[in-house]
C-alpha cells in the first residue's frame, strides 16, 4: 500500500528507499527530489557522553520533529532563514540541502552543563552577558571547543561567516527566548549548526529539547535531555510538556 504524504508529492512506499546520505546519533538525512533538497528523519534513539549511553524512546522523534517545526516556522517569521520547508509527515521533515559548516555554535543564559563543570560556575548562575562558543562538530573527537583564529585558520568558516553566524545566534536567542518566556520555560542554553545555501549561512539541524536546556520557570524541573543524560526519569513527559506549552503559546 502507498499512502500520499500530505503536501510532499510523495507515497510512504517511496520514502524509505531513498538513499541515505548521513546517519547521525538520532537523525538520518535522506536524499530528497532533487538535489536542492534532503529529508531529514528524527529518530527515537537517544545517546549521552558521545554514544556511552543509549536508549530507544518511542516517540521522541515525531515530539522533537514537530517541536523543531514550530520554532523554525516562529524563526522564519521573524526573519531568520533556516533549512526548514516543510513536515513530510510525523518524523520527516523536507529540508534545503546545505553545506554543513563543521562549527557547533553553543549560546548560554545561564550556567549550566559543560560551562558549570570546566570553569566551576554553580548551575543556575545567570551569566551577566550571553555566552557564544563555538566547538568543532566531530564526535572523534569529542566536539572540543575552538576559537575564532583556529576555526578560520583550518578553514572551518570564514571570518565574514563567523560574524554571520555569530549575528545569527544572537539573534535566534532573543527570539526564542522571549518565545519560551511566554511558555513559562527558562531558555538555559542551545547548541546550533549552520550551513550554506546559495553561498548564504540559514540555520540548519534541529533545535529541541535534544540540543537545548529548558527550565521551568516556576519549579525549575528540567524539560530537555538533562532528564536522560543525569536519570531523572519522564523524559518524554517532559518534551511533551515542551510541545504542549509551545502549542498554547
Ligand atoms: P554543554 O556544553 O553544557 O554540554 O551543552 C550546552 C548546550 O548545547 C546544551 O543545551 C546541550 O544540549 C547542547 N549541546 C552541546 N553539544 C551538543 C551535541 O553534540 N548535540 C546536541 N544535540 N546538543 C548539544
Amino acid at each position: 500500500m502507498e499512502r500520499e504524504l500530505p503536501g510532499s508529492g510523495m507515497t510512504e512506499s517511496i520514502l524509505p528507499e531513498r538513499k541515505l546520505l548521513y546517519k547521525g546519533k538520532s537523525k538520518s538525512m535522506y536524499a530528497g527530489n532533487d538535489d536542492r533538497t534532503c529529508i531529514l528523519e528524527f529518530r527515537d534513539s537517544a545517546t549521552a557522553g558521545n554514544g556511552a549511553k543509549k536508549a530507544e524512546l518511542e516517540g521522541k522523534g515525531a515530539l522533537n520533529a514537530e517541536i523543531s517545526h514550530i520554532l523554525y516556522k516562529y524563526l522564519e517569521e521573524n526573519g531568520i532563514e533556516t533549512h526548514f520547508i516543510k513536515m513530510l509527515d510525523d518524523t520527516r521533515m523536507l529540508v534545503r540541502k546545505v553545506d554543513i559548516v563543521n562549527v557547533e555554535v553553543i549560546v548560554r543564559n545561564i550556567a549550566a552543563g559543560g560551562f558549570s563543570k570546566k570553569y566551576g560556575v554553580p548551575e543556575g548562575t545567570p551569566l551577566k552577558n550571553t555566552v557564544l562558543e563555538f566547538c568543532l562538530k566531530s564526535d572523534g573527537y569529542g566536539d572540543p571547543m575552538m576559537n575564532e583564529s583556529q576555526i578560520t585558520a583550518i578553514g572551518l568558516a570564514s571570518q565574514e561567516q563567523l560574524e554571520t553566524m555569530k549575528d545569527m545566534a544572537l539573534r535566534i536567542n532573543s527570539l526564542l527566548y522571549a518565545l519560551f518566556d511566554r511558555c513559562g520555560i527558562t531558555l538555559v542554553d542551545f547548541k546550533l549548526e549552520f550551513g550554506t545555501y546559495d553561498g548564504r549561512i540559514i540555520l540548519a539541524d534541529e533545535i529541541s529539547p535534544d540540543s537545548c536546556r529548558f527550565w521551568d520557570k516556576a519549579t525549575g524541573d528540567k524539560l530537555d535531555k538533562d532528564r536522560f543524560r543525569r536519570d531523572l526519569g519522564d523524559v518524554l513527559g517532559a518534551y511533551r510538556e515542551v510541545l504542549r506549552r509551545l502549542r498554547d503559546a
